[in-house]
């Protein structure tokens, strides 16, 4: 505060304002009222409209502050919108779909979206961007990998919160299962997951993604019975994104290296296994 708080003044405005505006929650009309008051007053605009912007500012500001936290509590590993996808790297992915799932009417309709395809396709990337477009028209996601998802529910079992772990789950309007088919689950694991998929089944949507076509999810699940059931949920109402191409990470450092074909002398990591490999 910029006036001094006196023993003359028991109650200054600015303090009480200050309090009752915290009290309120109302960050942004304190932290610009003085600065929009002299911008009024050289506008010569009256009290309404004064009134007016703060409280849009304050609007802005608290629904900015929403979509940080959603981001946040989906925990996705990278934040990565479909402004930095080039969608001409990967033919076989519909870009119109793509671009009307972003819309998130699916997440309203309960529906689910597969994408299905080889490594460093871009498919967590896609997923990402869903979570992302969905966080910023405020619905609750949740980000998981399928190993680290199954982890979490063996965790909460084995200390008896698996009821709380599975309504935490349900409740989320959009749960995104990153990575199904890169490792094969135990029996207790395949169950635990395939529950999850059951409570969400036109509750809430779901998007996998998977490097293994379906006719391979058995080798994931063990179980051919558990496996069906659950294509048979998941597909009810589903979207396909078909993202099978060239690894863009291997394409990549090969256009790299075209361009820069000197050998180097420097040991560098393998874009696709993080190996260090020498130069
Ligand atoms: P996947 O999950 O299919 O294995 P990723 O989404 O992890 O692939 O992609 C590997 C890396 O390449 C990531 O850094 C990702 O952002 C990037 N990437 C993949 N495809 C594209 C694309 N079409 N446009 C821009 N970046 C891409
Ligand atoms: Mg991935």
């Amino acid at each position: 505060m910029t006036n001094s708080l006196t023993a003359e003044s028991p109650a200054p405005p600015r303090v009480l304002l200050a309090h009752h505006l915290r009290q309120l929650k109302l960050p942004t009309i304190l932290r610009e009222y003085e600065k929009v008051a002299l911008e009024a007053a050289r506008e010569g605009q009256d009290h309404i409209r004064y009134l007016l912007r703060l409280v849009e500012l304050e609007l802005i500001d608290r629904e900015r502050r929403m979509v940080e936290r959603r981001i946040r509590a989906a925990r996705f590993p990278a934040v990565k919108s479909f402004d930095t996808f080039d969608f001409a790297a990967i033919p076989s992915l519909n870009k119109p779909l793509a671009l009307e799932l972003a819309r998130c009417e699916y997440v309203v309709a309960r529906e689910n979206i597969i994408a299905l395809g080889n490594s460093g396709t871009g498919k967590t990337h896609v997923c990402l961007a869903l979570g992302l477009s969905a966080c910023q028209r405020g619905l609750s996601v949740s980000f998981t990998t399928a190993a680290g998802l199954v982890h979490q529910l063996m965790e909460a079992r084995d200390e008896k919160r698996l009821l709380r772990l599975q309504a935490q789950l349900a409740a989320v309007k959009l749960l995104i299962i990153d990575e199904l088919g890169y490792v094969p689950l135990t029996q207790t694991g395949a169950e635990l997951l395939f529950e999850v998929f059951s409570q969400r089944h036109e509750r809430g949507s779901v998007i996998v993604t998977s490097n293994l076509p379906f006719d391979e999810w058995t080798s994931v699940f063990g179980n051919q019975r558990l496996t069906g059931a659950l294509l048979d949920r998941l597909t009810h109402h589903v979207h396909i994104l078909e993202m099978n191409g060239e690894s863009y990470r291997l394409k990549q450092s090969k256009a790299r290296r075209r361009k820069n074909p000197a050998p180097s002398v420097e040991p560098s990591a393998d874009p696709e296994t993080g190996k260090i490999v020498p130069g």
